[in-house]
């Protein structure tokens, strides 16, 4: 029994479990991102909300280059460390092989003759490892960053050198190249790199099945309008066998304040005067891929959709958060920042423009009112790394959040008396 409105407990034991190891990062090695659409159903289940078909899923599908097996680099014969000091590229192939390492550095970019000279070399059978430091020309940069995808060195694999953690994406459809690019930090490459030992593989999986998982409750007064909380659930999943991504702040956090609402929601004593429709989406990491499908082949009539407010990443907030959309959008903005002030939640709502960034996008191109809020705070930066997790999340304003877009959500009945 329950009878506050919310619980962090809830929250944290959700996170906890969408970003334990069991669930694979929730992304395309061993169905991490379908094991997760079943556990959201199973919740969705115990709240007893509605389906708009026979089940809670919208299945769709996907190309995806995967990483099952060995993720190994050695240079100079000492191994790297997985996920923390190096990452491959999400177009790598299968690659087990010992390569020759060459340099990229310092005048042999910025002196063009040099940089000719090099570029006119045969790299065949080598890595080029490109050391971008002290690099300020906008022009060379972007030639350095276009040998990813052109690779006009003709080398078997390039190398950039970070100074950063490393952040790790993937991209669906694209199929492995021939050549790998790897994200080695400075402090693990060697003075003298002389060659570096990859075993490497890839798996491109021409058909993943992804899913949706949609639910809601029916509204008191106005049940064919509809609210929509939405949220994504995949995150990048494993990178080979031993390195997976968590994902506790993207986006289990929103996932798990998206179930908190639909558990809240679906109390009756909570019945919301317009139905409320709960929406978690995979395949955002590829490409807001679940969004984009949900948006063209919509389940429920998106012209009687007032209102979406899409979660991503809510596991900070001692800055408060941003509401992107916040400028097209400016009722409901100037709503949200009066709620806030009223009740004393957030330090902080900031407004923020149009952003295609999360999965509030497909539906604003649709004519769907849509926003999409994250929160702001230096307690907790991880980010697409296998730091991101519930361990080191601090959820330091989740309860607020939680309460603040529930307030702005009720505020949505009688905004149409006008
Ligand atoms: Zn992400």
């Amino acid at each position: 029994m329950y009878s506050h409105s919310q619980d962090i407990a809830y929250a944290r034991s959700i996170i906890d479990t969408l970003s334990s190891p069991s669930f694979d990062g929730r992304g395309y090695v061993n169905d991490g991102d379908n094991k997760a659409a079943s556990f959201i159903a199973g919740e969705f289940c115990k709240f007893r909300l509605k389906s708009f078909s026979r089940d809670y899923f919208q299945a769709y599908t996907f190309p995806m280059n995967t990483f099952p097996g060995k993720v190994e680099a050695t240079i100079n014969g000492k191994p790297l460390k997985a996920g923390e000091q190096f990452q491959v590229w999400s177009a790598a192939p299968t690659i087990n092989s010992l390569f020759k390492l060459e340099e990229l550095k310092g005048k042999n970019i910025t002196d063009p003759k040099r940089f000719k000279r090099f570029v006119a070399r045969n790299h065949a059978g080598k890595f080029v490892m490109v050391d971008k430091k002290g690099i300020t020309d906008k022009h060379l940069l972007s030639r350095l960053d276009s040998l990813k995808y052109t690779n006009f060195l003709n080398a078997s694999g390039l190398i950039f050198i970070s100074d950063q953690k490393l952040v790790w994406s993937v991209m669906a459809g694209q199929q492995a190249r021939n050549y790998a690019v790897l994200d080695i930090r400075r402090e693990a490459t060697p003075k003298k790199p002389r060659n570096i030992a990859l075993d490497i593989q890839s798996s491109f999986v021409r058909v993943h099945e992804a899913r949706n998982v949609i639910g809601y409750v029916s509204g008191k007064v106005q049940p064919d309008t509809f609210l929509v909380f939405s949220a994504h659930f995949d995150h990048l999943g494993r990178m080979g066998n031993t390195v997976y991504y968590p994902g506790a702040n993207d986006n289990a956090s929103g996932t798990s304040m998206v179930l908190d609402l639909a558990r809240y929601y679906s109390q009756p004593v909570n019945q919301p005067y317009y139905s409320m429709i709960f929406l978690c989406f995979s395949g955002e990491e590829a490409g807001l891929l679940g969004s984009t499908y949900c948006a063209e082949h919509p389940i429920f009539p998106l012209k009687q959709v007032k209102f979406l407010l899409n979660i991503d990443m809510v596991g900070t907030g001692s800055e408060g958060i941003t509401m992107v959309n916040a400028t097209i959008f400016k009722d409901a903005y100037r709503r949200m920042v009066k709620i806030n002030a009223d009740n004393e939640y957030l330090m902080a709502v900031k407004e923020r423009g149009e952003s295609c960034n999360s999965d509030h996008c497909p539906f604003y191109k649709q004519g769907v009112p849509a926003a999409f809020i994250y929160s702001m705070g230096k307690e907790f930066t991880e980010y697409h790394n296998p730091d991101d997790k519930s361990s080191l999340l601090p959820l330091s304003e989740y309860k607020d959040i939680f309460r603040l877009v529930r307030d702005f959500m009720d505020g949505m009945k009688g905004q149409d008396k006008r």
